[in-house]
């Protein structure tokens, strides 16, 4: 299933040149990344062995600025999985009109079954390996799924040590003590936050009377869920990968992730009741918010479905099959490269205050996460409008146009 999201990646593509007839050549070369590389390291383990490692960076495109996008550590990583996620990566930063390209890139690893010293011999010697392709004004990654700012630190170290080089830009979501920005773990959940603030002011929704779902409680779900419902909203519905719980009356999220923690997975939480992963995907709620893998509404459930509203924080969540039948049943699916694009957002902060010396605050931070949410979604809202599409349709053809039209001045 994996595999399967390349031919996602390429078929959401080909559909958007249905609007913007681009020529052969051009659609050729974006359904392809620039450079793609596969690195294979030694780690030496704590039993004294050595073990070698997989792991890959895909440079999508730079036409709007230097590649970015983060770095997955999971056993499904793969060559196609990472060169789907980097043409993704691409067009969110150019829904939101921020000057980077697209990449993205993986290792091949159950960070589950590495202790701490493992873990950070491998984030290094990762970061050894893909320090050519890198730089502040080239390449810039961040975390991803498995990943964090611990991580990003150890990176950042052995990169300045291989290179030589003093920047700290050339990682974004460090810790705020090695130039990390205020702000950027909660960015992904506050954009998708901004996003459900414009669509209730377009569709009148009104917060107490909205039930939410969110499938997934990792940074982005769990961020979203607590913002979402801080500002009134109901959260019905939260999940981990072991399955969820649901409450009429609504889940007090911190409560449940404090429960989550001390039993190590939601299951026994006794205010609420245990659902599967797909049982909440098919609740009765306003919105859905799928926050953890991809393709979990396909061909299969689409049909099942009874939110009116999806707000996509995974990359991925929804496939091309899947969009081709909300639409036809009136279900407004926010895309990914829209929905969770804060996190990117507030990283061009990050790499914006590490390139100028500056040092935003948490509101300077949150005051311009704001705008550029409101003013994307609006955007892509009035394209889908325009050329009666879904909202997937109308981010790709603002976020292809503006690329193309760069790629055709610059080459
Ligand atoms: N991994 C995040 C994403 O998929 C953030 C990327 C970044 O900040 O570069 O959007």
């Amino acid at each position: 299933m994996q595999n399967q999201q390349y031919e996602n990646a390429k078929a959401q593509l080909s559909r958007v040149n249905q609007y913007l007839n681009l020529d052969e050549q051009t659609l050729s070369r974006l359904m392809v990344p620039d450079r793609f590389v596969e690195v294979n390291f030694p780690v030496v383990m704590e039993n004294g062995g050595v073990k070698v490692f997989r792991g890959f960076r895909s440079q999508h495109n730079n036409a709007l600025g230097p590649y970015k996008g983060g770095l997955r550590f999971s056993p499904e990583v793969s060559e196609e999985e990472v060169k789907a996620l980097s043409m993704w990566m691409t067009w969110k930063c150019a829904v939101v009109d921020i000057p980077f390209g697209g990449g993205k890139g993986g290792v091949i690893v159950d960070t589950k079954a590495l202790t701490e010293g493992e873990l950070e011999r491998l984030s290094k010697a990762f970061a050894a390996r893909i320090a050519d392709l890198i730089g502040e004004n080239k390449d810039v990654p961040a975390p991803d799924m498995y990943t964090n700012g611990q991580i990003m630190a150890w990176m950042l170290e052995e990169y300045q040590k291989v290179t030589g080089l003093k920047s700290n830009a050339v990682f974004t979501d460090k810790p705020v003590e090695m130039g990390g920005s205020e702000g950027r773990t909660e960015a992904t959940g506050q954009g998708g936050v901004f996003v459900l603030e414009e669509l209730s002011k377009m569709e009148g929704l009104e917060p107490s009377r909205t039930r939410v779902a969110v499938q997934g409680i990792g940074n982005v779900g769990y961020y979203f869920a607590k913002l979402v419902r801080e500002m009134g909203f109901k959260i019905v519905a939260i999940s981990d990968s072991r399955g969820g719980i649901y409450s009429e009356e609504g889940i007090d999220v911190e409560e449940a992730l404090a429960y989550k923690e001390t039993n190590g997975s939601l299951q026994g939480y006794q205010k609420a009741k245990e659902i599967s992963n797909e049982e909440l995907l098919e609740l009765e709620v306003e919105v859905l918010v799928p926050a953890a893998v991809e393709n979990v509404i396909m061909e299969g459930n689409a049909e099942k479905i009874k939110a009116k509203y999806i707000i996509e924080m995974a990359n991925g969540p929804v496939d091309p099959r899947a969009d081709l039948i909300l639409f036809k049943r009136g279900i407004r699916s926010v895309p990914d490269v829209l929905a969770n694009a804060g996190g990117v957002t507030v990283s061009y902060f990050e790499w914006y205050q590490n390139m100028h010396q500056e040092n935003w605050s948490k509101e300077e931070v949150t005051d311009k996460l704001r705008p550029i949410m409101g003013q994307a979604f609006k955007s892509v809202w009035e394209i889908a409008k325009e050329h009666q599409v879904d909202l997937r349709m109308g981010a790709y053809i603002l976020a292809v146009k503006r690329v193309v039209e760069k790629l055709v001045s610059g080459c």
